[in-house]
């Protein structure tokens, strides 16, 4: 690459590459940042530079991928913006992103910011107003460009300098994706993701479960929620159970795999070895439930539920032998299958 001079917000989304695209077209070296969290472009980190490459040939855009998991997983606690419809809190999570590429200027010696963000695309962080808090918060209003928009904004000093022709840049507003769609054919961009498809937080009924983990009565304390729990939320069949242990099911091979890699030293790991069925994990069954009775139960009630979701057994046999692995020790417990009406309640939608 050439000197950097700008670098862009990347979310992979079809506007954050055109805005980048926008700029490029005037000969000016850009620098597409995409931010990883647990809850958006996850995945990427299983192979970087096989993602790298495939921007570089899909779009023709660098990109360098940042995880903030660790201070994101701090911002949902108490987001001082709040959260929109779901438990996604828009405005600071822009206002964290941008103050981390801001602060990443200096490093690839590049003098501002673009993001893709078009006025009145989405009700809570693209209006007016949102997006003036968002750049008064990140202390970008100096240095961001909003290439789609940009007409429809006030001249940046980015623009006053000249660095930017003003008269090359857009002024798209509204939900209507005409004239995105019409660009992207224009630059030959025909395969990208479909637009707002890739945050958990949004998802109303995945953001519900995360939302109950940071909630006041979580066994887990705020500040030891990980990226590991927050993965280990998205999938399979999730119960609260009554002695306050949270249990996992897998419902196919894949998510059993999953649960195993996922599981960790503090979490108990059941299964039926001799019969096919699910793998369950209750999460840090050692860390938080220090009542040895209620733990016992809640091993029981797992046990319970593997039998219940493992493979019908003949001649109305409904007992199964579960190995229960935990702190490195196993044993048997030799369990009825759970009736449904017994942990109806438990579910975690
Ligand atoms: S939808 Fe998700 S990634 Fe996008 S701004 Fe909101 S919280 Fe952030």
């Amino acid at each position: 690459m050439k000197q950097i001079q700008a670098l862009s917000l990347f979310s992979g989304g079809l506007d954050s590459i055109l805005a980048t695209r926008l700029i490029m077209e005037q000969g000016i070296e850009v620098l597409a940042i995409q931010f990883v969290t647990p809850f958006f472009n996850y995945t990427i980190l299983e192979d970087i530079e096989g993602h790298r490459q495939k921007m570089m040939e899909k779009y023709g855009i660098h990109v360098q991928v940042v995880d903030i998991s660790k201070g994101y997983l701090q911002l949902l606690h108490n987001p001082a913006h709040g959260f929109g419809k779901n438990f996604n809190p828009c405005i600071d999570c822009k206002i964290m992103m941008f103050t981390r590429a801001k602060a990443m200027l200096n490093e690839y010696g590049a003098s501002f910011l673009i993001s893709g963000e078009v006025l009145g695309q989405r009700p809570m962080s693209q209006r007016r107003d949102t997006m003036n808090v968002v750049e008064r918060d990140s202390g970008t209003r100096t240095i961001l460009l909003r290439p789609l928009c940009a007409q429809l904004m006030q001249e940046t000093e980015v623009e006053k300098q000249g660095l930017v022709d003003r008269s090359k840049l857009l002024k798209m507003t509204g939900r209507s994706r005409t004239p995105q769609l019409a660009l992207a054919a224009q630059y030959g961009i025909t395969d990208f993701p479909a637009p707002a498809g890739g945050c958990i937080l949004a998802d109303p009924i995945l953001s519900r479960r995360i939302k109950s983990m940071y909630a006041a009565d979580s066994k887990t304390p705020h500040a030891e929620i990980t990226v590991i729990d927050i993965r280990s939320l998205l999938f399979g069949r999730q119960f609260m159970l009554p002695g306050g242990g949270w249990l996992i099911l897998g419902r196919d091979e894949q998510e059993n795999i999953r649960l195993t890699t996922l599981a960790q030293e503090e979490d108990a790991v059941l299964l039926m070895e001799d019969w096919p069925g699910p793998t369950a994990v209750v999460k840090k069954i050692n860390k938080y439930q220090s009542n040895g009775t209620e733990l016992e139960r809640d091993l029981r009630y797992a046990a319970g539920l593997v039998v219940r979701y493992g493979r019908k057994q003949p001649e109305r046999k409904n007992t199964g032998e579960v190995s229960c692995t935990l702190a490195g020790e196993k044993r048997l417990i030799c369990v009825e299958a759970l009736q449904d009406e017994v942990y109806a309640e438990w579910n975690v939608q």
